[in-house]
């Protein structure tokens, strides 16, 4: 059934309310913000009906439990608003850490990993053939990643093969304890993938104002991500453009969109009806597919398209951009490409 939650829209917008209507279960409405830091480092999944104990206030779960699919905690869904207990299968200090913690104290907006691996894909492999589907070798990354965790300025991809690095850099996204694209926007995300497929599976090609309509909506919903999710999105998905538009990667839009869709975007509480489950995934990649196609309106490099933030932004709480982060200062900023093609006049609104 349908609760009121479900509607995560103002009222006043009607166009946003029709595209909100979906059948996403309880499951699938909880809000991440009551969700205490400890309990989103768990990945939770419903728990099947068995009996157990809640670790946090030790009373068995008859109804609404959740259970962690990594360290096989299980918890009350309402004891998840005051959990103190953090998993206990991520404790390194790169993988596996969340976001804002990565990044709070640090003059970077995009992880370090993020731009190491980015780089280095677009300095040699733009154009090896299935970058990002081809998986690499497990105990290369392993190594790799263990570095990173200790000695990051040790690191050295350039003896690794391009699908260990894409490896790494999938792993990196997977592994953050709150997706890239967030818990809290995550139907509000699934609600556009959904109306991109119905465009697509119309007989008629779409209208331009079609696919307008559906950027202007995604601009609005990416400035509600908190800033460092936003630069760091911007950042991959520049990157995942450069890599499509070369040929002979045979990587399209639409292939990057199916590997990188389940990694971006993810529900709080995963579901075990697997038909909406794959629903859902279809929706996840088309989505990321029409980012990636649409980089230069949706994150406005193209100036026609510009409009001022929601009031709802999150204030920049980040250096100005002359600033050069202290872990790059060795000269290799030129590396960072992507970033310098933001025009002038959007520092003041990112
Ligand atoms: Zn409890
Ligand atoms: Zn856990």
């Amino acid at each position: 059934p349908k609760t009121a939650s479900t509607l995560t829209v103002s009222s006043d917008d009607l166009d946003e309310r029709d595209m909100a209507e979906s059948d996403y279960n309880d499951a699938q409405s909880v809000k991440a913000k009551m969700f205490s830091r400890a309990a989103l480092t768990h990945k939770l999944k419903k728990m099947k009906s068995k009996m157990a104990k809640c670790k946090q206030c030790d009373n068995f779960i008859v109804v609404s439990g959740v259970e962690c699919e990594e360290c096989g905690l299980a918890f009350h869904r309402k004891c998840m608003e005051v959990c103190q207990l953090e998993c206990e299968q991520k404790k390194g200090t790169v993988f596996g850490v969340d976001l804002s913690v990565l990044l709070r104290d640090r003059l970077e907006e995009v992880p370090f990993v993020v731009q190491l691996c980015t780089s280095e894909i677009e300095s040699r492999a733009l154009s090896v053939q299935g970058v990002y589907r081809v998986s690499g070798s497990k105990p290369r990354i392993q190594k790799i990643c263990q570095t990173f965790e200790v000695q990051k300025e040790q690191v050295d991809l350039s003896d690794l093969s391009p699908h260990d690095i894409t490896s790494i850099l999938k792993h990196f996204f997977k592994e953050l304890p709150e997706p890239l694209l967030t818990f809290d926007l995550y139907n509000d995300f699934i609600t556009v993938g959904k109306a991109i497929q119905h465009l697509s599976e119309r007989e008629t090609s779409p209208e331009p104002s079609d696919i307008m309509n559906i950027i202007q909506k995604l601009r609005e919903q990416l400035q509600r991500l908190p800033s460092y999710c936003y630069k760091t999105l911007q950042h991959l998905v520049s990157h995942l453009q450069k890599v499509s538009e070369n040929f002979d990667n045979k990587m399209s839009p639409s292939n990057l969109g199916i590997v990188f869709g389940p990694t971006l975007l993810r529900p709080l509480v995963s579901t075990d009806m697997s038909m909406i489950a794959l629903l859902e995934t279809s929706y996840q990649a088309v989505l990321v597919e029409f980012l990636i196609t649409h980089h230069d309106k949706i994150f406005g490099l193209d100036q026609s398209t510009m409009t001022p933030p929601a009031p709802t932004a999150p204030l920049p709480d980040t250096p100005p951009r002359a600033s050069i982060p202290l872990d790059r200062a060795d000269g290799d900023l030129d590396r960072d490409a992507s970033s310098k093609e933001r025009p002038r006049s959007l520092e003041s609104w990112l």
